[in-house]
Order: C-alpha cells, then structure tokens, then sequence
C-alpha cells in the first residue's frame, strides 16, 4: 500500500519523538511491502517563530491532503506570552476542527513489566487493565453557549451542552467500530438521572447497537465510571462518552497505567482520515537531551496502521516489539526502575527496530 502521511514533529521533545517513530515506520514499509510518503510542516511554536502563526494555510491544507497526520507535541514557555489567539495550541484546535475530528480514542493499558508504576494495587493491576475511551470532541458543552451576566445584583455564569441525534449515533458507531476490533463490549457513560443530552445519548446508543448484534452494550453514570476505573479497571473493553466525562475519565485512565509517556491517541472524523499522537505535551525541560520516551508516539503510529490504513497485522508487529523491549528491561529514564536498563530516546528507538525486524 501507497501511504502519505503528514507529520507535525511540532515543539519541545516532538522532533526527537517522531524521528524515532518515523524510523519504525519505515521498518514496517520494508518488511511488509508498504510505501509511506511522508509531507513535513510546522505547527506550534516553531510556525509562529518562521511565519509569525501557529498554522499557517499550507499546513493546514496539507493535514486536509494526506491519508493521515501524525503529531509530536506542541507548546512550551518561549511561547507562553503570545496572545491567546495566536499561542501554539491554537494549531491543534485548527487542525482538529478543520479535518472533522469528532472522536477521540484513548487506551489505557498496562504493560506488566511497568505494573509497578501504576498507583493501584497490586491485586488490582494483576486483572488486567487494557481498555479504551472513545471521547466525542467537537460538542457538548466545551463547544456550547456561554455567557456571564449580572442578574439581581451578582454575576451569574452560563454554559450550555447541546447534543443532537446524528453527534451521537456518528461516535457511537466509532465506539461500536472499536469493539469490534477488540473485546465485543462497549460501556456507555452518560449521566441519564439527571440530564436530558444524556437520556438522549441512551437512547441513540441502544439504537445503533441493534446494528451491532456481535457487539454487548451496557451503560454506566459517570460517577459511578470514575469509582469502577480505579476499582475494577478489568471490567472495561470500550468507554464512550460525551466530551466533558471523556476529558476527565481519560485522564484518570492514564494516571492509573503509571506512564505519561507510553500512552499514545487517535482522533477520527468521518473516513478513515485520523490525527495520531502520544497523550503528553512537549517536555520543554528534557528537550534536546536524548531523555525522551518515544514509545507513546510509536504506539500512535501502530494505531495509524491500525484504525487508518487497515493494517492490523503491523501494528500489532509495533506492540509486540514494543512489549519485548520491556521484556528485555530496557527503559527511558521516566519509567526507569531497580535492575532495569536506562536508554536514551535514539537508543530505545534502535531495540524497538532490532525486535521488530
Ligand atoms: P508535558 O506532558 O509536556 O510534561 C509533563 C512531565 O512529563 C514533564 O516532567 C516531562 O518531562 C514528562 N514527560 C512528558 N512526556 C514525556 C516523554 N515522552 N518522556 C519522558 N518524560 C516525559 O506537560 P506540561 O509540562 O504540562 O506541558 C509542556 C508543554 O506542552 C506546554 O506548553 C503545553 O501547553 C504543551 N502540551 C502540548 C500538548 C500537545 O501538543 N498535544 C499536550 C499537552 C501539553
């Protein structure tokens, strides 16, 4: 297969993080016959430095113009005082919005070797944690109505959550996609006691999982959801849900694997177009240092394989030469432990390719 992949190495450690997941990828077109393509543009804080804006037009229409976009990070203090309008995060939001990225896939997994990073017990850690949140993006309440005004003497503050029909069913069927994929369960997290975006999520959930016949659904508050992630994390094979509970529940998700720098994300609009990247920021205090863990944006490009370009057998080739290295005790200093081998960022990338070949 012809690939062309758009690639942000962006600010901070993403250009050291990138390289390296670059790297693998081109393993994965020489052992397996693929060709990938790769279009370079700036977008951060380097693009408000060479072009005085965090995207510039061109960058933009060539994220609109590929097969899929992968992404270091972008950001970090030299561009703390830009204006709001202008500040490196702006390209992301752009990017986001202007390729329909309504969804957003995050796992949470465990890799044993790592179990004792995780702040859950022992016990707990052993049944498994391997699940993944699929978060709607681009509505609910971030994207709402908001006002503040003075009413009776105080200032009254106002933000509305809007949810129709068709944003529902287009994540949920994300949701159902995934399972497929993977367990055959989703869990549905909504706040139907007491909100009426909510009764409707119910609803149109139950409808598209009579399409999904090999597909279980089952639903879950959101409260009780942040209790049952730290209390019995084995439970969960797929987590869909608005955007505000996705934001909150997937950052508890990753706090409870231990890692910020193994865990990688999807975003997906309509196609099989998607935005891939490592959930962690730019680093600016090991930038330039060979210290980063590159392993979160490799596993973004094993998602890439996965959920973009069909290749399901590649991907998994990417986790598995990922899991050996850890197998074999190799760690970047964020995850390093007793009796384990400390690497660099450049040298973890070298025995992630030497198992993958
Ligand atoms: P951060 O995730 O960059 O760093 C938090 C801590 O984790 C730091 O100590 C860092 O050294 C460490 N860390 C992160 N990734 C690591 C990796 N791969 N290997 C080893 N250690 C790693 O969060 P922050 O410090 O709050 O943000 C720094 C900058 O990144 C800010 O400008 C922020 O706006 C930006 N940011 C960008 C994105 C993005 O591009 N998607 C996301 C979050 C934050």
């Amino acid at each position: 297969m012809n690939k062309r992949i758009t690639v942000i190495k962006g600010d901070g450690i993403g250009p050291e993080i990138v390289t390296q997941a670059m790297r693998v990828l081109d393993v994965i077109a020489e052992k397996y016959g693929h060709t990938f393509e790769y279009q370079e543009i700036n977008a951060g804080g380097n693009a408000i430095d060479l072009y005085g804006v965090p995207l510039p037009e061109e960058s933009l229409q060539k994220c609109l113009d590929c097969d899929s976009v992968l992404l270091g990070a972008v950001g970090g203090p030299k561009w703390d005082h830009v204006e709001p309008a202008r500040r490196p995060e702006k390209a992301l939001l752009a990017i986001r919005k202007a390729m329909g990225l309504y969804s957003n896939l995050r796992p949470a997994k465990i890799f044993p070797q790592l179990a004792d990073a995780s702040p859950l017990k022992p016990s707990i850690v052993a049944e498994g944690i391997d699940f993944i949140i699929v978060r709607e993006l681009i509505g609910g309440i971030y994207f709402g109505k908001r006002r503040t005004e003075e009413i009776d003497g105080q200032m009254v503050a106002n933000d509305e959550m809007t949810y129709s029909e068709e944003e529902i069913r287009r994540i949920a069927k994300v949701a159902f996609n995934t399972a497929k994929k993977r367990g055959g369960k989703v869990i549905s997290v909504d706040k139907a006691n007491v909100l009426d975006t909510s009764r409707l999520w119910r609803k149109v959930m139950e409808e598209v999982a009579k399409d999904y016949p090999d597909v279980t659904l089952e639903h879950m508050l959101v409260d009780n959801c942040a209790m049952q992630i730290v209390k019995k994390p084995s439970q969960f094979d797929v987590v869909v849900t608005e955007n505000m509970f996705g934001d909150i529940l997937s950052d508890e998700a990753s706090m409870i694997t231990g890692s910020i720098g193994m865990i990688p994300s999807s975003s997906l609009g309509d196609g099989t177009r998607g935005l891939y990247e490592p959930i962690h920021g730019s680093a600016p205090d090991i930038a330039g240092k060979n210290l980063a863990n590159p392993i979160g944006t490799i596993l973004a490009a094993a998602m890439m394989l996965k959920y973009s370009f069909d290749m399901d057998e590649e991907s998994t080739a990417i986790e598995a030469a990922v899991e050996k290295t850890l197998d074999q005790g190799f760690r970047t200093g964020d995850c390093m432990s007793e009796g384990m081998t400390r690497l660099g960022c450049i040298e973890m990338g070298d025995k992630i390719i030497e198992n993958l070949r």
